[in-house]
């Protein structure tokens, strides 16, 4: 079986794993329990891994909340910033952002928040200047992913954060696609960004929140999702997770240590992915990812061939998928978004690879 959905989630690195179960075979004690040693080393492992999630995105330890994941991060950011504003009702967003962004805003939208939700370019792309135009006085937050996990557009972050920066607007961001792809060290603009474990070979179920502290150095205000306990800085209640985050604590400092090799790798292995798409499907073939993208994922229609036949047909030696597997049910809103027609859109395949496979067996089963 060759793995082709490393953007749906990824296989456990051996390292994550070994040190995974060292914890639960020996790291039992609850990081929040003082005075013995057990729970001292828990608190260790946590800050050990605030310290290597803060090195990947150039910021503070004590700006890292643990959470359950991305999904969890951008609820608890977006409905807990949009529980603090008493005036201010207006968010800014993109046409193609993860489901647990543009569901949020959508049920935010029941409750009386105004959302912008801008278009994209065809390459996947938010318009700086446009999302610059569409900023009220009413605007609190702009929340933009880094890297689009459908077709792997990047967007110029950079100069958003400039934007909000002088504007003075929170400015959230997916980075779930972007770690290990590309450098996510934060511009001074980005006041929130967040990831998962389990797309970067670590465990499933573990992510965190970076939420940097304002100009004076006070923390933000935002509502905790989960009230309870003082965990996390008081954001995020319940005992930590410390097998998982000492596994996601792991995988970081593996993106930090081999990421020149494992970009090389993955840029080696999609031209070697789309000689062969080319040689065996030749005009069939059409591109939906833009040349400009993170390397490793690739969208591709095969003209005349529903998606799902194909993914069927190939199911038994090659693990892919038609998109983001958090939207089964319905047809892509990214790929609508940059232009396509529901009929080219379920002709649609995402092949997603990771440095770490060998491919070459391709050749033979497509
Ligand atoms: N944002 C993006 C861009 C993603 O690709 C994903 C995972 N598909 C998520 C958020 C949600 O991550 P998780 O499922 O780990 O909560």
């Amino acid at each position: 079986m060759i793995y082709l959905d490393n953007n749906a989630t990824t296989e456990i690195h051996p390292e994550v794993k070994k040190e995974m179960i060292r914890c639960i075979d020996q790291e039992y004690g609850n990081p929040s329990s003082k005075y013995y040693s057990l729970a001292i080393s828990a608190k260790n492992i946590l800050d050990k891994a605030r310290e290597n999630v803060a090195k990947l995105f150039g910021c503070d330890s004590q700006e890292i909340i643990f959470t359950s994941g991305s999904t969890e991060s951008n609820n608890f950011l977006i409905k807990g910033l949009a529980d603090t504003q008493r005036e201010k009702k207006h968010i800014i967003t993109s046409s193609i952002e993860h489901p647990s962004v543009l569901n949020v805003l959508r049920y935010l939208e029941t409750k009386g928040f105004k959302v912008t939700y801008l278009p994209v370019s065809k390459e996947g792309i938010v318009d700086p200047k446009l999302l610059e135009k569409s900023i009220s006085d009413e605007t609190f937050l702009v929340t933009i992913m880094w890297v689009n996990n459908e077709i792997g557009s990047i967007n110029d972050i950079c100069k958003i954060s400039e934007i909000c920066y002088k504007k003075k607007i929170f400015f959230h961001v997916d980075a779930t696609q972007a770690v290990g792809k590309i450098d996510v060290k934060l511009p001074i603009g980005v006041t929130s960004a967040t990831f998962s474990a389990h797309k970067i070979y670590g465990p499933k179920g573990v992510g965190a929140l970076i939420l940097r502290k304002d100009k004076d150095g006070l923390s933000q205000k935002i509502t905790p999702l989960l009230h309870g306990g003082e965990q996390e800085f008081g954001y995020r209640a319940g005992t930590q997770s410390v097998h998982n985050i000492a596994g996601l604590s792991k995988a970081c400092e593996i993106v930090m240590r081999d990421f020149e090799k494992n970009i090389l790798a993955l840029r080696e292995k999609e031209l070697m992915l789309v000689n062969i798409l080319n040689n065996k499907l030749g005009d069939q073939i059409v591109y939906n990812s833009p040349d400009n993208k993170v390397p490793g994922v690739i969208n591709f229609q095969i003209k005349g061939i529903k998606n799902v036949i194909f993914l069927k047909k190939i199911s038994p030696y090659i693990a892919a998928s038609a998109g983001s597997a958090c939207s089964i049910t319905h047809p892509s809103e990214t790929l609508a978004a940059i232009g396509l027609t529901d009929h080219e859109i379920h002709q649609s395949i995402r092949f997603s690879l990771s440095p770490y496979d060998d491919i070459s067996e391709l050749e033979n089963i497509l």
